[in-house]
């Protein structure tokens, strides 16, 4: 049984607990540096950093979003990437996670949206408050709040609780890339942190992502963007300090969700399947590939039929197929055995240099919906090593300064908020961090 802690402070009152994450999408940890990120670079040093941090599987932003807010694995949580096949009467047919409908359709098909409850709903239930501002896609934005317990602001629709929808001149115009980063922040640090000051704000920037998707990893134009991203992420944490000198009451998180590969070919697994005779047509509903980046999903109308096995055999001889797990092994993913969704691979990682001296290619699975060529560009979804190194840095809240070398993960960012505001974190499959360095 779940137990629930006693609310111990007042809402809003000078001295409450409060934390504060920013989300630098995409930012890889190893391309923090001094030159490109002097903030983040300096914040390293000076706070708590996490040198053996990971992102969850699929590493893609919209299950990244809901593994952050549930402090749980997809397995647990349900949002299984940032596309899922989903049978909404018709069969299963492929959707983006991304789009603003999503959380009906998977509601739809489902009966439910995010199966574990958000950080929002837990503040909720203490009588606090959440309010999220994101610049990334509208079904990452709403998956970290998908039942409306606290507010959500993005550019496609602001909501407040109830899944009220509210009146938000100031999210209507964002656009992504940097200068509607900035323009998100300013309102952030003003509107939100100085005003309404939330028990949690969650602030998710759309660079160095938009930009990495868009130009080769480590060329001038991603390495402005992780400037920019870098500067927003100082403004915030300024405002922060100046709020609470002391770094007691306000808990400081600002990390990735994931990293990217360089993308090194497409591969057309539809097309693949229906020519090894495992699939009918690219319309046909028994076998459907989700496209996840340098991952995909595979769908069965029928879980336990013999198609799985067959379709596992064959991709165990492909060579662009790094990782695979498959029925019971997709445990081991963190993915849920028991759905329509009975196979996951990661494609295979190499780790040569790009034209910019950045590590990491990976192929990606074509996405029929996308036609524009991704190859020389960044990408994730998968395991490969760089995509898997999101970065985590936590200040204040009592955390010692000092790199932790063990293990954590995007689930261990939610039980540990929930820990500063002294509430219950003890059902998540993340754990609250280590306040000192040599804590294991
Ligand atoms: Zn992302």
């Amino acid at each position: 049984m779940k137990t629930r802690a006693i609310k111990t402070h007042a809402i809003k009152s000078g001295g409450a607990p409060r934390a504060v994450i920013v989300i630098c999408d995409s930012l890889r940890a190893d391309l923090i540096m001094p030159e490109t990120a002097p903030f983040l670079s300096e914040l390293r040093e000076r706070a708590a950093a996490f040198a053996a941090h990971r992102s969850v599987f699929p590493s893609t932003t919209r299950a990244s979003a809901a593994s952050i807010a549930t402090g749980c694995r997809p397995a647990r949580h349900g949002l299984l990437g940032n596309t899922m096949a989903l049978d909404e009467g018709e069969g299963l047919i492929c959707r983006s996670a991304g789009a603003p409908d999503f959380r009906d359709r998977i509601r739809r098909a489902t009966g439910r949206t995010l199966h574990v409850p958000t950080l929002a709903e837990r503040l909720r239930w203490h009588g606090e408050s959440s309010v999220s501002c994101a610049n990334v896609s509208p079904g990452a934005a709403y998956f970290q709040d998908p039942d409306g317990h606290g507010w959500v602001h993005h550019s496609a629709g602001s909501f407040g609780p109830g899944r009220v929808a509210i009146e938000d001149p100031a999210s209507a115009g964002l656009t992504k890339g940097i200068a509607g980063d900035r323009a998100m922040t300013e309102r952030f640090c003003s509107d939100v942190l100085e005003e309404r000051a939330p028990s949690v704000a969650i602030l998710w920037l759309s660079e160095p992502d938009y930009t990495g998707h868009h130009a080769p990893l480590g060329s001038p134009q991603h390495l402005a963007a992780i400037a920019g991203a870098d500067t927003l992420v100082k403004q915030v944490f300024e405002t922060v300090r100046r709020l609470d000198s002391t770094g007691e009451d306000i808990l400081f998180v600002t990390g990735s969700d994931h990293g990217m590969e360089t993308v090194a070919d497409s591969i057309d697994l539809t097309e693949l399947l229906i020519a090894a005779g495992l699939k009918d047509s690219r319309e046909s509903r028994e076998l459907v590939v989700a496209p996840n980046g340098t991952a995909a999903t595979l769908y069965f109308a029928d879980p336990a039929g013999e198609l799985v096995g067959r379709v596992a055999r064959f991709l165990a001889g492909e060579n662009w197929v790094g990782e695979m797990f498959a029925g019971e092994r997709l445990a081991d993913a963190g993915l849920p055995t028991d759905t329509p969704m009975q196979i996951a691979v990661s494609l295979a990682a190499e780790d040569r240099e790009n034209p910019h001296g950045v590590a990491g290619y990976a192929p990606i699975v074509q996405d029929p919906s996308d036609n524009e060529s991704k190859i020389g560009f960044g990408q994730h979804g998968g395991l490969g090593p760089h995509e898997q190194r999101p970065f985590l840095i936590v200040e204040g809240g009592g955390f010692e300064r000092g790199e932790r070398r063990q293990p954590s993960s995007l689930v261990d960012i939610a039980p540990t908020v929930l820990r500063h505001l002294h509430m219950d974190h003890d059902d998540m499959d993340g754990r609250a961090l280590p306040h000192r360095v040599s804590e294991r």
